[in-house]
């Protein structure tokens, strides 16, 4: 699952004040409605970059998480953990979809780097949260729960899921840094359980040690 304070206005200073977090759910009986249904356009793309990033076929929906969130807080993405066995199901928010879908048509529009006002810089944070959430949430259905390793693995592979869905390298590698810098750096403070001081080059959640490139 995964958590941010709501944004309030569209300025650098409202994206710098979005926190995000995330964790899981069990699997209740109420979600075998939704699963069961056919994926939409917007499914079947997020299916398809979990699978891409998992190399398992999660069935991923958007819709209602079914989660009682904190005022103030909205929760991107669950994934739904079985009472046995590996979780094999995750939901999205349909923003998140929205943007995953939005951004397969046009990814440099979501560059940062190539932004020259707010609403540019609240569109890529957006896009680069939809981007996190599958990731995030991929490490879930992958087995790993504790949520500072996961929003850590997730956020080094902001830019697989950013060329999956057609980004250049280099596209992706600008946006996993502007979330580490962003969205990430403000964990300690606001959502302390999806930080790591770890989480950094060579540090014990880097996934690739050997390569001082960061986050990508
Ligand atoms: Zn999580």
């Amino acid at each position: 699952m995964r958590l941010r304070i709501l944004p309030v206005a569209v300025a650098i200073a409202a994206v710098a004040a979005m926190p995000a977090y995330g964790e899981a759910r069990p699997l209740r009986p109420g979600d075998a409605t939704v699963l069961k249904r056919s994926a939409t356009s917007e499914e079947r793309v997020a299916e398809a970059v979990a699978k891409r990033l998992t190399r398992l076929s999660p069935a991923v929906r958007c819709g209602d998480l079914g989660l009682d969130v904190p005022a103030g807080m909205l929760v991107t993405g669950v994934t739904l953990l079985p009472p046995h066995g590996p979780a094999d199901y995750f939901l999205l928010l349909p923003q998140v979809c929205n943007y995953l879908s939005w951004f397969r048509q046009t990814p440099a529009r979501f560059d940062p780097d190539g932004c020259r006002d707010d609403a540019c810089v609240q569109l890529a944070s957006d896009a680069a949260l939809a981007l996190a959430t599958v990731s995030h949430e991929s490490y879930h259905v992958l087995g790993y729960r504790l949520e500072k390793q996961v929003e850590c693995y997730g956020m080094q592979s902001i830019w697989f899921v950013a060329t999956s869905l057609g980004a250049s390298v280099a596209e992706g590698q600008r946006i996993a840094a502007f979330y580490w810098r962003t969205t990430y750096a403000r964990r300690q403070q606001t959502t302390p359980t999806y930080w790591s001081a770890e989480c950094r080059d060579g540090g014990k959640y880097d996934l690739r040690p050997a390569s001082h490139a960061w986050p990508s």
